[in-house]
């Protein structure tokens, strides 16, 4: 079926027609944690793999499933993996083929969740994540060594919103056996990190995905073109006997279903054991969501680039951060990464951390969240929240100044938003627009 379609319509279709018993169209909740075997024979081919289908939900759920196979499908991948979260989901694409010993290079510019993840869980784990700049693909090689085993970086990073050069960190990494993983969390559908040479992508769900705030949730997707084989001393967890199934070596293992060894070890190993599961529930909620992300994702990208344009005239507003006002390589790379819009994200720098609280406190229809994605409006002021933790130093080279605001823009009419930010601003600065600064 997705022969062909394009990834908006297989963001509604990819997965699933209708029930085979009832022709409900809407994929129904599987709440159930089992299934029946239907003999001791199904079951054993069930555990050793000779055979695919449902044994735990634990490991899989024909709710899941359909959320897996569509998410794969309009991303042009072969097979992907819904988790609880997009925490769990960035540490098992990582975890899957580094072990204790081995390193992966990753760009500096990542959400905080992540960072911590890197640089002391992973690290406290045996695994060294050594950082770079995410703009400069030499850097990337530069890094590596004999036990790198990944390259990663996200598709549209806040707070800086600069694009990195996908195809090129991509083919630095291809070149030598290490595959590039793309958190595209924030630019769904507007970015197609596969096309550019990556080869595993993940999603917290959780934001534009699902899309309304409800439900948390995880994926990673197999991209299928990345020959593990070939690099069989860069990549020995999926090319050496692993003791934790009956030594298969994933590479050989996966061969009769199709070029899915890396996605089937992730299920079969960390998900197994770690178990960070997520709910059949949750699966179907961002199911929902996904049937609208394509039509979501250009509106919040209209209505940011308004905001931005309408903030980067308003006094009392230093600067402002979005790709549309960017220039030279980053604008270039945002063009040609992006299609279709730059995204629902927007940054401001308000003079001082008393604006940018004032601010904050002053909005009456934004939500003041520590969430990006939601169909409504939010924002937070990170010096005093998200990046609380860090220092000044560190805050600053993470692009985050005392008076950075982050917006997250909604669904709403763009007048009732730019409405909403006006009276903030006046609030917080006692500036009112000048002429000139008008929507
Ligand atoms: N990646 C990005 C870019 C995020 O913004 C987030 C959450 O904010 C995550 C990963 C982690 O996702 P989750 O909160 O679903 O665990």
């Amino acid at each position: 079926m997705a022969e062909g379609l394009k990834p908006e319509t297989l963001a509604l279709h990819a997965g699933w027609r209708a029930d085979p018993a009832t022709g409900a169209v809407a994929v129904p909740i599987y709440q159930t944690t089992s299934y029946q075997f239907h003999d001791t024979r199904h079951a054993a081919d069930l555990f050793a793999l000779n055979e695919l289908g449902n044994i735990y939900t634990r490991i899989g759920n024909p709710t899941t499933d359909v959320l897996e196979q569509r998410v794969a499908a309009f991303e042009g991948g072969v097979a992907a993996l819904a988790l609880a979260s997009g925490q769990a989901a960035s540490a098992f694409a990582v975890q899957n083929v580094a072990r204790v010993g081995d390193n992966i290079v990753s760009g500096t510019d990542l959400y905080g969740g992540t960072w911590n993840l890197f640089a002391n869980t992973l690290k406290d784990q045996g695994l060294e994540v050594r950082f770079v700049d995410p703009s400069d693909p030499a850097a990337f090689r530069a890094a590596s060594d004999e036990r790198t085993r990944a390259y990663y970086i996200e598709t549209l990073p806040n707070p800086k919103l600069i694009v990195p050069p996908i195809a090129e960190i991509a083919a630095a990494g291809r070149e030598i056996g290490v595959p590039l993983i793309v958190d595209n969390t924030s630019a769904p559908l507007l970015c197609r990190p596969l096309k550019h040479g990556a080869a595993i992508i993940v999603y917290s769900a959780t934001k534009y995905l699902g899309g309304h705030g409800n439900s948390i949730g995880g994926l990673i997707v197999d991209g299928g073109d990345f020959d593990w084989e070939a690099h069989a001393a860069r990549q020995p967890a999926l090319n050496t006997p692993d003791p934790s199934y009956h030594g298969a070596v994933w590479t050989q293992a996966a061969k009769p279903i199709g070029p899915v060894a890396y996605i089937i070890k992730a299920r079969t190993t960390l998900l197994r054991d770690v178990g960070a599961a997520i709910s059949p529930f949750n699966a179907f909620l961002l199911l929902q969501g996904i049937e609208t992300v394509a039509l979501r994702i250009e509106r919040h990208s209209r209505s940011a680039e308004a905001v931005a344009g309408w903030l980067s005239r308003r006094s009392g507003v230093r600067a402002v951060i979005h790709p549309s006002l960017q220039s030279g390589a980053a604008r270039q790379r945002a063009d040609r990464y992006l299609a279709g819009g730059y995204g629902g994200l927007v940054g401001f720098e308000l003079a001082n951390v008393e604006e940018g609280r004032a601010f904050i406190d002053a909005l009456k229809l934004f939500y003041h969240v520590a969430n990006i994605g939601d169909a409504r409006s939010l924002a937070i002021h990170p010096a005093t929240t998200t990046h609380s933790q860090l220092s000044a130093q560190d805050q600053f080279l993470s692009g985050v100044t005392p008076g950075y605001v982050r917006l997250s823009i909604g669904l709403e009419h763009v007048d009732d938003i730019l409405a909403d930010l006006d009276q903030a601003l006046v609030a917080a600065t006692g500036l009112a627009a000048r002429t000139g600064d008008a929507a």
